[in-house]
């Protein structure tokens, strides 16, 4: 078992004043918590010398790590690097290596190749390069009194780069005796609480090597089993044993026994029956279209997505009946039974789904209120089920829910479970 401690300091203005959201510490954070390394401490500090001298100072005396991101980049308010070669007492010597992969991505990009530029192939020779093969900006590994301090670029996909081929590898070597293995179980359809209940008795059997977390997202909750031990042959034996438990025991709501989003279940189910889906979408304005071809390989079994926002693209690219329209309104389950034959016909699918809704915040229409969503999910030999939602929260979210529980009623309808 890791007792090592962690820190993060992350760098810049831009954080201080709320421009900038700090995702670094959170991904770093997931990333080290799945094998088992704490990270005790998060700070945040502007690009100030004093700040993040300090910062330093007081991290260093708290955690055997301090892992930075920020301030590594080309301008002259990016002060991290000439910092940390003096608080280590280092010299910045050009790194050849560093320096040919910035000229190969100026030479490729056609861009100018600037005095500025030159200067980030500098590193401390005190430290280890952490090569950045998305940037400009290497990452640097100080070992400094039994202590390693890491700095890596702001750029959120730079830093992770980083970490997934330089730094995680390298603290799995140094810090991780004992094997780590996660399983999962994912649900949709019910809230944790729920979920804590029914399970109760099992969470508690749990012996002290393994934990279970409760992951929430919009309309799913993800189980994770976390187990530790010195022989991962008889842990993945005793994982899989609990992750049968839990998947019995919670069999109406599981979705998954390995962590992926539910348009993933939904695509190995349709590649497997060898058959095709699309989507006439109103109110999540092609958000299933877009997470569903998210997947690699989409064209297998996605046609495509109407996004027939306006009452005419509903008449006259999907055939909604004006009179339908007239008698019923937009937002009914007999315009979304005839916006999904629309989208059969049209995109010439296997199954489809419909989705008309009003989602907020205000509603120029007496008759529904705000946060109603009819779905119509159908296949080609004319077998349609309809259902009416209700969602409660902002704009954003109740689209976030509402294309969950359209992509958890395709997966029940293909189930032929709904
Ligand atoms: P820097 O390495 O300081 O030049 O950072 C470059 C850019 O990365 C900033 O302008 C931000 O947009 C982004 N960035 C910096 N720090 C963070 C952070 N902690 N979380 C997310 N994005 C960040
Ligand atoms: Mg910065």
């Amino acid at each position: 078992m890791s007792n090592i401690k962690v820190s993060i300091i992350t760098i810049g203005d831009e954080l201080l004043i709320g421009q900038t959201i700090d995702t670094n510490s959170a991904w770093i954070a997931q990333k080290l918590n799945a094998l088992g390394i704490d990270v005790i401490r998060r700070v945040a500090v502007g690009d100030d010398k004093l700040a993040i001298t300090s910062a330093l100072d007081e991290e260093l005396s708290k955690s055997a790590i301090v892992l930075i991101t920020g301030g590594l980049g080309p301008t002259a308010d990016d002060i991290t690097k000439p910092l940390l070669c003096e608080y280590f007492g280092g010299k910045l010597v050009v790194d050849e290596i560093v320096l040919a992969h910035i000229v190969d991505i100026f030479t490729r990009r056609n861009r100018p190749f600037l005095d500025r530029n030159m200067k980030q192939a500098e590193l401390p020779d005190n430290c280890t390069v952490l090569f950045n093969k998305m940037g400009t900006a290497p990452g640097m590994w100080f070992d400094k009194d039994g202590k390693i301090i890491i700095a890596m670029p702001g750029v959120p996909f730079e830093m992770m780069s980083i970490m997934e081929d330089e730094v995680l590898p390298r603290f799995e070597k140094q810090f991780i005796s004992d094997a780590l293995l996660h399983y999962s179980v994912i649900t949709a359809g019910e809230g944790e609480s729920f979920i804590a209940e029914k399970i109760q008795d099992i969470e508690e059997s749990l012996p002290v090597h393994i934990k279970l977390a409760y992951l929430p997202g919009a309309g799913n909750v993800k189980l994770r089993l976390t187990g530790r031990g010195k022989d991962p042959l008889a842990l993945s034996v005793e994982l899989d044993k609990y992750q049968k438990q839990l998947a019995e025991r919670l069999r109406n709501i599981v979705v998954a026994l390995e962590d992926i989003p539910m348009e993933q279940v939904i695509a190995k189910i349709l590649l497997e029956k060898n058959a095709s889906i699309g989507f006439a979408e109103s109110c999540t304005g092609g958000n299933l279209g877009h997470l569903i071809t998210q997947i690699p390989g989409a064209t297998d079994f996605f046609c495509g997505s109407i996004v027939s926002y306006r009452e005419e693209i509903k008449k006259n690219v999907l055939g909604v009946k004006q009179e339908t329209l007239d008698n019923n309104g937009v937002i009914s389950e007999q315009t979304a039974i005839e916006m999904v034959q629309g989208a059969i016909r049209v995109l010439n699918c296997d199954y489809a789904l419909s989705v008309t809704g009003l989602l907020g915040p205000a509603s120029d229409d007496d008759e529904v209120e705000v946060g109603t969503v009819w779905m119509a999910v159908a296949d080609k030999a004319g077998t349609i089920k309809t259902k009416k939602f209700r969602f409660y929260y902002d704009r954003l979210r109740n689209k976030e829910m509402a294309v969950q529980a359209a992509f958890r009623m395709i997966h029940k309808f293909l189930l032929g479970d709904l």
